[in-house]
């Protein structure tokens, strides 16, 4: 649907404006460049105003006939390209603009911007609609906050003043903002998830407070950005529930990560399959000995038709003692810079238990969930030194980062001996393997299983 067409002296306006915005950009110092930001912001902000006092009067005579859309907040947001907020705030500043002539001249001399405006508007017609005796809006007060503070501090405050004037009408805005939450998992080829979420401000809060501390920076060789930070912590925290069997049992299991592999893969042969874990596909066989590093496995034989002949028992990698040792020597991730504390980490053998690695407290340091990644799939390699000590080598030639000594262990700290039992809260990922026709053949030089 077109409209048109437009008043002359708009467009007018519209060829002055397009040929500045065709000019050669020439090179400005800085302070010309800040001027030039500021005018440009000022005159965005006097054609909102001139904006929302043309869209109050559309809304003056709107109708849903002549437009097709039940209003005019709907009709500038299909045709303007303006969120619901956005167009709603307009059509409220526009009508209020005559009566808030000091803010309209705060505007104009650039003290305010039209977000202040625009609280500004909303405020008044809340608390005015609400009738209410005590709180009264009071323009030159309230424009004397908006001189002074951000936008989002003003917000507080006309906030406030609504809940103070209508507390009703003001939970009733946050339930209707709560009804629009949503969170939805959509998979792409290759197994990658997209996640896309709108959350209610309180659900936001708790969301941030929980993943704003594991998204800092590890240490000095953490190159992630902040993007990449934030959806490591997401996993992070998933992960961790998982290991401390914090969510809540299906059919009886508990819930885990289920990877199936061959003996081949753990052994990183080439010419090796991948691995299969559960909900994502395909896994290269770098990630399947990341994950069977520390994790509760299961042998299942099968013969040269996949039929399953033989499934052993269920065994933890890296027993409750030894865990236990590790976390009293470790404390925590051993990369230097990172704090991860034990419960946060898997225990990593520096030579692989598919390799004939030992799961002594020798061959395993804790490495949290990322620096974990780093020497699996990252191109990171792990060594030990002559003098005791494990050096990481980057991917990134000649560039060492020693991990940070173990510190020496308390008395008391180590569990008592062969507790023989599996306590909760270590990590319990499960790798189910060998299922090959192969593994028959295989079985006489299998490597040993860690012991239990
Ligand atoms: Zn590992
Ligand atoms: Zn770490």
């Amino acid at each position: 649907m077109t409209f048109g067409p437009a008043s002359d002296d708009l467009v007018a306006l519209n060829d002055l404006v397009a040929g500045y915005c065709a000019r050669a950009v020439a090179p400005a110092d800085d302070e010309t460049l800040a001027a030039d930001l500021l005018l440009k912001r000022s005159l965005i902000n006097r054609l909102e105003l001139d904006f929302a006092r043309d869209a109050a009067r559309f809304e003056a005579t709107y109708t849903e006939d002549a437009y097709f859309n039940p209003s005019t907040v709907s009709w500038l947001r299909e045709n303007a390209n303006m969120t619901s907020h956005a167009a709603a705030t307009a059509v409220c500043a526009g009508e209020r603009a005559e009566r808030l002539q000091l803010s309209a001249a705060a505007l104009v001399d650039g003290r305010i911007g039209f977000a202040h405006f625009g609280w500004l508007a909303t405020t008044a017609r809340a608390i005015q609609a609400s009738g209410s005796a005590t709180a009264v809006f009071d323009e030159r007060r309230l424009l004397a906050q908006a001189e002074t503070l951000t936008v989002q501090r003003f917000r507080t405050v006309c906030d406030h003043l609504r809940h103070a004037a209508d507390r009703a009408a003001f939970l009733e805005e946050q339930v209707a903002g709560r009804e629009q939450r949503s969170l939805t998992l959509t998979a792409f080829e290759g197994g990658c998830v997209a996640v896309h979420a709108l959350l209610d401000p309180e659900g936001g809060a708790v969301v941030r407070t929980a993943l704003d501390p594991l998204a800092r920076p590890l240490g000095r060789d953490d190159l992630r950005d902040r993007e990449q930070r934030y959806a490591d912590a997401l996993v992070e925290l998933c992960a961790h529930r998982l290991d401390q069997g914090q969510v809540p049992q299906a059919a009886s299991q508990r819930a885990h990560l289920q990877v199936t592999t061959t003996l081949e893969t753990l052994r990183h042969l080439r010419g090796a399959p991948a691995g299969e874990l559960e909900f994502a596909g395909l896994v290269a066989g770098h990630s399947v000995q990341r994950l069977a590093c520390d994790a509760t496995i299961t042998r299942v034989l099968v013969d040269a038709r996949s039929q399953v002949i033989d499934v052993g028992r269920s065994e933890r990698v890296v027993p409750g003692a030894t865990r236990r040792a590790l976390n009293a020597r470790d404390r925590g991730c051993r990369w230097p810079g990172c704090e991860r504390p034990p419960s946060w980490t898997s225990a990593h053998h520096v030579v692989h238990w598919g390799q004939l690695g030992a799961t002594d407290t020798a061959n395993l340091v804790l490495l949290c969930r990322h620096h974990h990644w780093c020497v699996h799939e990252g191109g990171w390699t792990l060594v030990h030194t002559e003098a005791d000590g494990i050096l990481a080598l980057s991917p990134v030639v000649g560039v060492m980062t020693p991990l940070r000594d173990p510190g020496p262990v308390l008395p008391g700290a180590l569990p008592a001996k062969a507790a023989g039992v599996v306590p909760p809260g270590t990590t319990q990922r499960s790798a189910a393997a060998p299922t090959t026709p192969r593994d028959h053949a295989h079985r006489a030089r299998e490597p040993a299983l860690p012991p239990a």
